[in-house]
């Protein structure tokens, strides 16, 4: 039998700070009309322009996935989209009143919870699928990822990371049907390492981070002189590196977590192909630049 198309049934909202930017913004969810697809609407804007959540509006990918129309930029979608795939949410309006989404937790968990509260109803119109007929790759020889789809009876994701780190062993995540997704995936966080912290905190790209929404890993022995310029941009007396080389007071909510991370942001940038796909992924060291070329990738070859 046909699947269904499904939005929510009440609007719902959800506050915080974002990341990068810093800002302090609420998304409201409105249901939206069947065949609508997901998208943001920039409701601190004149005319409150729409950004349509689909990959031919991403901008940037440096830090964070990141759509616009006519300059109109919306920062940071991509846990937020994940969690829309994972309730398998198809129609959606999002209405945000600045630049970028809150950070939450790092994860998608609060937006999953928010979501199911609002509750999710399904629509008079059969869900379209992309149902993948042949073997597309994608790679990216100089950061050394790969990311191919092939023809496979249901969705399925592998995802291997690799940082040729000490403390960051290679991990390797399996999603083996989308309603996995929301108790073994949507809990993980985002992750940085330590040495990219203070470059980023200098160069004041997490105007939003403190220590509850990333796992910061260190790499290498890291001094008391460091450990305290660090805690004093995130306003903290002290931080200390725990056993396994975690940062701060952050527990692992999976021992793979971080792998788990990256494929809840691989299924975010998915999303924005405007249909589930039918195929079995496999990725290898993805992040959000190769992700969201891998989807221009299939809209090419399966002439979307
Ligand atoms: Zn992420």
């Amino acid at each position: 039998m046909a699947e269904r198309q499904h939005t929510i049934a009440k609007s719902v909202s959800i506050s915080g700070t974002g990341l990068h930017t810093g800002q302090v913004g609420t998304l409201t969810f409105h249901p939206a009309l069947p065949n609508s697809g997901i998208k943001f609407r920039r409701i601190d804007v004149e005319g409150c322009p729409i950004v349509d959540a689909r990959v031919e509006n991403v901008v940037d990918t440096s830090r964070g996935t990141t759509i616009a129309k006519d300059n109109v930029k919306v920062y940071t979608i991509e846990h937020i989209m994940a969690a829309l795939r994972g309730l398998n949410v198809d129609n959606v309006l999002i209405d945000i009143d600045c630049e970028e989404s809150p950070i939450l937790d790092g994860s998608s968990k609060i937006v999953i919870s928010v979501l199911k509260e609002s509750g999710i109803v399904e629509q008079d119109f059969d869900r379209k699928f992309l149902k993948i007929n042949k073997k597309i790759v994608y790679t990216h020889p100089k950061v050394g990822c790969k990311l191919i789809v092939e023809p496979a009876d249901n969705f399925s994701v592998d995802v291997k990371v690799d940082y040729n780190s000490q403390v960051l062993n290679v991990q390797e995540a399996h999603l083996n049907d989308i309603s996995e997704f929301e108790s073994e995936f949507a809990p993980c966080r985002t992750f940085v390492f330590f040495q990219e912290l203070e470059m980023l905190l200098n160069y004041n790209l997490i105007k939003g981070g403190d220590l509850s929404n990333a796992i910061v890993f260190v790499e290498k022995q890291v001094s008391e002189d460091d450990l305290r310029r660090v805690a004093s941009l995130f306003h903290k007396e002290m931080v200390s590196v725990h056993e396994g080389g975690i940062l701060n007071n952050a527990t692992l909510r999976f021992e793979n977590e971080p792998a788990r991370h990256k494929l809840l942001d691989l299924l975010g940038d998915m999303t924005l192909l405007g249909m589930p796909v039918i195929g079995k992924v496999t990725a290898y060291k993805p992040g959000h630049f190769a992700n969201t070329e891998f989807v221009k990738r299939i809209v090419k070859e399966m002439n979307l």
